[in-house]
């Protein structure tokens, strides 16, 4: 742990230090770059600002340390027993993101958008939520800044899971079963289908849709994929560049399991910033599902960041936005791009992607709970399974190696993805080539 006078004041930004930065987002109407008048109907000021930043450091306000102050430091472990099961030679660290009160590294993020919404005297927040992990990250933050914050979650998880929901009421937010009669997108679903269960598409169309009717006091919030989530979540790397300068390691691979790039990032770039800037050689690698494999087997293109085709186009590997990955508990790795840093950062090979198997993954979580205790979320599963395939990789070679991976989640309102896993019902599901060209054909060629 860190003592608070030790906590990070600066996120980092990568794009500062890129050998070639990304592209810029288009707007699909001119495909030209995005103009911030166009964007600031949707997001508060200063996000659009560090969306677009090439400045290598941005202050963190003290109202936000403050509150990151509630959780943060996130403990850095040194995983002895699972090194000891696995009999390695590789030392094994984690950074535990699961002790923020919503349970993953999300809140890192909801926080400063919540307080520079308030800052600019918005009133109302819209978002929307799969499995709620967001939403309730949202929620927290929401009221420490006395926001009124609208959730819109899609109405089969809204069914399905109930508990983060009443985490969201509890931290005070109103959640909405998407699609909803509140909105002219939800309406028109529900005319031609009343009995339809929702998508995160159209959750995202009806948050959307409310904040731009009201340009004064409501602004749309979001949880990963865009370039200042992805900055604001590097007090994870930042954190651990100091926290592994106390163990005298450092390590040769740093491992973040992959949906929009946003956990990756955290623990990733502070490690990439050695590799440019001092000659380092740490391996970063980002870990998908398998079946949802954008990264290993997506093309770089420019895509909508969303189903419904509302976002800007993003440079971005991708499967095509209507790509349907299987139903995989992993709720939070179903996304069919990535964030456009990242994007950059894999097509000029500076980090590396793996795919992984859903038993595989639940596999490595039973291990880790076994040895650590620590039961992760089923996304965060997907990191530990690399970090045993690495560890196994140098007992093989003989070479004492230093892994460092992201525990972006415990897993404890997600034990639904174990119990299906200890009956034996969960499989594996690899997409075909077939299926992959399908949605990428359907995009337009724009680079
Ligand atoms: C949302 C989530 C993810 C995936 O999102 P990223 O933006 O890729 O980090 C991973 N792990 C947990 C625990 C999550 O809640």
């Amino acid at each position: 742990m860190l003592a608070d006078t030790e906590l990070p004041t600066r996120w980092y930004n990568i794009v500062a230090d890129m050998p070639t930065r990304p592209l810029p987002p288009l707007d699909p109407a001119t495909k030209k770059p995005v103009t911030k008048e166009k964007m600031s109907a949707i997001f508060a000021e200063e996000l659009i600002d560090q969306e677009m930043s090439t400045e290598r450091w941005i202050e963190i306000p003290d109202q936000v340390q403050d509150l990151y102050k509630i959780w943060r430091s996130t403990p850095l472990v040194r995983a002895y027993n699972l090194e000891k099961a696995l009999d390695t030679p590789a030392k094994i660290y984690f950074k535990n993101e699961g002790v923020s009160p919503a349970g993953s590294h999300k809140p890192n993020t909801a926080i400063p958008q919540a307080y520079y919404n308030y800052k600019q005297g918005i009133k109302h927040l819209t978002t929307e939520t799969g499995a709620g992990q967001w939403g309730s990250a949202i929620a927290l933050a929401s009221q420490y800044f006395g926001l009124d914050l609208k959730v819109f979650m899609v109405k089969v998880s809204y069914n399905q899971k109930p508990y983060r929901k009443l985490m969201m009421n509890a931290w005070g937010a109103d959640v909405i079963a998407s699609p909803s009669t509140l909105t002219e997108a939800g309406r028109n679903v529900l005319a031609r289908d009343p009995e339809c269960s929702g998508s995160l598409g159209l959750a995202i169309s009806e948050a959307v849709e409310m904040a731009i009717k009201d340009p004064e006091h409501t602004r749309y919030c979001l949880g990963s994929v865009l370039n200042h989530v992805l900055l604001h979540q590097t007090v994870i790397g930042e954190e651990a560049l100091r926290q592994m300068e106390m163990t005298g390691d450092y390590p040769d691979i740093v491992i973040g399991c992959f949906g929009g790039g946003s956990n990756f990032a955290g623990i990733g770039f502070s490690f990439l910033r050695g590799n440019f800037t001092e000659g380092r050689k740490t391996r970063v690698v980002a870990v998908e599902p398998q079946s949802c494999p954008k990264l290993t087997r997506g093309e770089f293109q420019y895509d909508f960041g969303d189903v419904a085709g509302f976002t800007p186009l993003i440079p971005m590997y991708t499967l095509g936005h209507n790509f349907q990955p299987a139903d995989i508990h992993a709720g939070g790795l179903r996304y069919h791009g990535a964030g456009s840093i990242v994007s950059q950062l894999l097509k000029d090979k500076l980090i590396e992607a793996q795919s992984v198997p859903q038993l595989e993954t639940m596999a490595a979580g039973v291990l880790f709970s076994k040895t650590e205790g620590i039961i992760p979320a089923p996304e965060s599963t997907h990191a530990v399974a690399v970090a045993i395939r690495e560890a196994l990789k140098a007992k093989e070679e003989g070479t004492p190696k230093t892994i460092l991976f992201n525990l972006s989640g415990h897993g404890l309102v997600d034990l639904y993805a174990y119990e299906q896993y200890f009956a034996g019902k969960l499989n594996n599901y690899e997409v075909t080539d077939e299926e992959i060209r399908r949605t990428v054909a359907q995009l337009e060629k724009l680079i």
